[in-house]
Parts: structure tokens; C-alpha cells; sequence
């Protein structure tokens, strides 16, 4: 088993990890402080010097202005980013933009694609995706209560969303909605492009989340469809084709969020070991002198192994055998990756006490955003029933000795 990063990739991430040192993380504390929107000024000026850098859109189609880096590349490029809340953002590959470039480059027409993909690159335009209902539960997809009904040439919309990630700012959503109720469950939905200035989309408010009701891209919207009218050419795929693209949106997605969290566990633990080995607590006595830090250190770099190895392979996986036959990996990694991401987190804060509550240092911006992790792109207990079932599915009618 050969585990070289090869001499491209490393090239990359070695010039991110510089770029990330020198240029973002110096703005960190700002980004704490300040609403996102007053950062878009300097952020705009990173993004034309990653621009620069030919580091721009690392995994997107090269022919829309990306990198078109390969899954196992980018994975380390995403842990590389996520070592600061604002890497994905300013190299031009956040959520949930990313996700739906996937969709628009292998699903589009050619009109829909020089007309939202190719912005949406080249990060002119930002995008949302909702799916997400007040009313229904999201664990349960099929169940939803957005419709869109045709009606000559065009496609009406009525539906309550929420969560809809970076809505604020956003030039169109993509918008998961029943269009066919009488077929079978996974065959129901479909998506649509919504630009936002269409009449009836109305945005109600940026959700307060944990305190913090966020702007621009760093926000989380309520989203009201009320007669929301567009032209059947906004259909994305075909009718009832909704959940086959949602799936084929999540299965890279789940790589590049996961190796962000990896990045994010890199980051605090690096501030956990520091602190550990600075922070007095007796005459002559630092806190790394005591076991139960060691163990936690310990344990910290044994599981963020771990993860990282899993989301890595299971991206060669993927990569190398398609989606498919990833599934079982894909479950894996989604709910054992966030689940790590939180001890750590939580591990690192306990170190550094009160300092670790404080926004004094990243930990509790972090702590606060991240335990999401375990709830979108499926919440932990329904990757870990389907991966039990699948599991469970091949002793059926064995006998094992
Ligand atoms: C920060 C953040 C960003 C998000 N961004 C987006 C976005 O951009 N677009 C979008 O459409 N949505 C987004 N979401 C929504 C997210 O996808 C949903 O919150 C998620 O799918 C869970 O749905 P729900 O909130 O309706 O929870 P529910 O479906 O009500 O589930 C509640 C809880 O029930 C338990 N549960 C559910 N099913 C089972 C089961 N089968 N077995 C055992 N327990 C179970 C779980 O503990 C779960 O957390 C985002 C959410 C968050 C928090």
C-alpha cells in the first residue's frame, strides 16, 4: 500500500499552508469581530491574489476556470483550507456554491451553464441550495412539502424552507420540489433554478444560530416561496429527477467537508499541544505534565489519524470505483469524522479553561459552528441505521462459524 501524496498535490497544499499563514489568518480576528459582509472588501482582494497564484477553484471544471483537481487531491487541499474559517471562501470552493456547481456542470444546459455556472466559477455570483423544511423533517427527504406546479410555460412554486445556507446575497437557489406527488417516493422531486430577485422569493430572515444571525455567505436564511413563477427552462435534469442529482451533490460533498474537519481538528489541536506546554498550573509545572493532558493529546492525534485515513481512502474509493461502491465508506466517514471533530473540539477547550470560552482564540468559533456537523448532509443516526442495514443485509440467511 503506497501512501505518497504526489509531487503535484504536495506542491499545492505547501503553497496554500503558506498563503493561509501569511494572508488569512491575520484577518481571523476581524472575522470574529465583524459581520462577514464588512470583510467582502479585503476578502475580494485574497481572491484576485489566489486568482494570481493559479490557485483558484481547485476542484471545478477546468474549462469553467477551476483546477479540475482529482477527489484524493482535493481532499487534501480542503484539509489544507480548513485550517481557517475563511479558506474555502477565499480559494473560490465553499459550501454550498461548490455543491452546486457539481450539479449545474454535469446536469445543465448549455444555456443554464454559461448563464449560472460560469459566474458562479469564476466567483462573481454566489448560489444556495434549498431543500430543507420548516414542517417536514429533513433526516426524511422524500417527505416534502414544496410543490411546483406547471402551468403553461412556466413552474409555480409555494413552499417553506429553512437553512437555506448563504441565501443572503445569493444570485439563484437551486430549489428541491415535488412536481409529480403520484409517483414513487425517490421519484416525486425535482430542482429548480430560482434567481432571488424572482417575485415570491422571499427571504424572512438570516436564522439566528447559536447566538449569531451571520450575513452574506456566513448565514443560514428562512426562505418563503409564495407563487414563486419560473420559466420551465430553470427545470434542472429532468422532472422527478431531484433526488439522483441531491445524491450526486452529497457524495463528493461529504469528502470535502469532512477533510475541512480535519483541517479544523489540525488547527485547534495545534493550539491545544501549544497551550498545554505554555500555561503554568503549578511551581514549575505545566500543564503537559499531567497524564490526563497526555491522554487527551494522545487520543486526539490517534483518532484525527484516523478519520483523515478513512475520508482519504474513501475518497480513492470513490474516485476509483465510483459512488456506488463507496457507500458504505461514504456513511462511515460522515458521522465518525464529525464525531471526532467534536472531541476534539471539545478537548482542545477544556485545555485552555476560560481562555477556550472567550473569542480570544478560534476554539469557541468553531466549537459553536461545528457541531452542525453532525446534522447536515444526514444527520448521524440516519448514516449509521442505513450503514448497520446494509451491513446487516449480507449476514442475512448465513450461518457464521
Ligand atoms: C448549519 C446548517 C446548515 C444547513 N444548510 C443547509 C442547506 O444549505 N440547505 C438545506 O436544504 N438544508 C440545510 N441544512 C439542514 C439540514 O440538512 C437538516 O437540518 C438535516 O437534514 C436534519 O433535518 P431536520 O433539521 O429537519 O431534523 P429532523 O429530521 O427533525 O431530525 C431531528 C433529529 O431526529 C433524529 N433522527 C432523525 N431520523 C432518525 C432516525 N432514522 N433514527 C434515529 N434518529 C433519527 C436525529 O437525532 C436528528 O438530529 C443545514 C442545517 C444546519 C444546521
Amino acid at each position: 500500500m503506497d501512501f505518497t501524496v504526489s509531487e503535484k498535490a504536495q506542491t499545492i497544499v505547501e503553497m496554500i499552508n503558506e498563503f493561509v499563514g501569511k494572508e488569512l489568518v491575520p484577518l481571523e480576528p476581524e472575522f470574529s469581530k465583524r459581520p462577514f459582509v464588512e470583510l467582502l472588501p479585503v476578502l475580494q482582494e485574497k481572491r484576485r491574489m489566489v486568482k494570481q497564484m493559479e490557485l483558484w477553484a481547485p476542484p471545478h471544471p477546468p474549462e469553467y476556470g477551476g483546477m479540475g483537481l482529482d477527489l484524493v487531491e482535493f481532499a487534501l487541499v480542503s484539509e489544507a483550507l480548513g485550517g481557517t474559517p475563511l479558506g474555502h471562501y477565499v480559494f473560490g470552493c465553499q459550501a454550498p456554491d461548490a455543491g452546486n456547481i457539481e450539479i449545474l456542470h454535469l446536469y445543465g444546459t448549455e444555456e443554464q451553464k454559461e448563464k449560472y455556472l460560469r459566474p458562479l466559477v469564476n466567483g462573481d455570483i454566489r448560489s444556495c441550495f434549498s431543500m430543507t423544511e420548516v414542517d417536514m423533517p429533513g433526516s426524511n427527504p422524500v417527505m416534502l412539502d414544496t410543490a411546483a406546479v406547471k402551468d403553461g410555460d412556466h413552474y409555480v412554486i409555494n413552499g417553506h424552507k429553512w437553512y437555506t445556507s448563504s441565501a443572503d446575497g445569493a444570485r439563484f437557489a437551486i430549489v428541491m420540489a415535488v412536481t409529480n406527488p403520484e409517483a414513487p417516493p425517490y421519484l416525486r422531486a425535482s430542482m429548480f433554478i430560482v434567481p432571488t430577485d424572482t417575485s415570491g422569493f422571499n427571504l424572512v430572515r438570516n436564522i439566528s444560530i447559536m447566538g449569531h444571525e451571520g450575513s452574506d455567505w456566513a448565514s443560514h436564511a428562512e426562505i418563503l416561496y409564495q407563487s414563486c413563477r419560473v420559466p420551465k427552462e430553470n427545470l434542472l435534469g429532468g422532472e422527478g429527477q431531484g433526488f439522483v442529482m441531491a445524491q450526486e451533490r452529497l457524495g463528493p460533498g461529504r469528502i470535502h467537508h469532512c477533510m475541512r474537519w480535519i483541517g479544523i481538528c489540525n488547527r485547534v489541536f495545534a493550539l491545544m499541544c501549544s497551550r498545554a506546554q505554555k500555561r503554568v498550573i503549578a511551581p514549575d509545572r505545566m500543564l503537559s505534565s499531567r497524564q490526563i493532558v497526555q491522554a487527551w493529546i494522545a487520543e486526539c492525534a490517534a483518532d484525527i489519524q484516523a478519520a483523515r485515513l478513512m475520508v482519504l481512502h474513501a475518497a480513492w474509493k470513490m474516485q476509483s470505483l465510483g459512488t456506488k461502491a463507496a457507500r458504505h465508506e461514504i456513511s462511515m466517514i460522515k458521522f465518525f469524522a464529525a464525531n471526532v471533530l467534536q472531541k476534539v473540539l471539545d478537548r482542545a477547550l477544556q485545555v485552555h479553561g476560560g481562555l477556550g470560552m472567550s473569542d480570544d482564540t478560534l476554539i469557541s468559533f468553531y466549537y459553536r459552528m461545528e457541531r452542525a456537523a453532525r446534522i447536515y448532509d444526514g444527520v448521524d443516526e440516519v448514516h449509521k441505521v442505513s450503514l448497520a442495514r446494509r451491513i446487516l443485509s449480507e449476514y442475512e440467511g448465513k450461518t457464521v462459524r
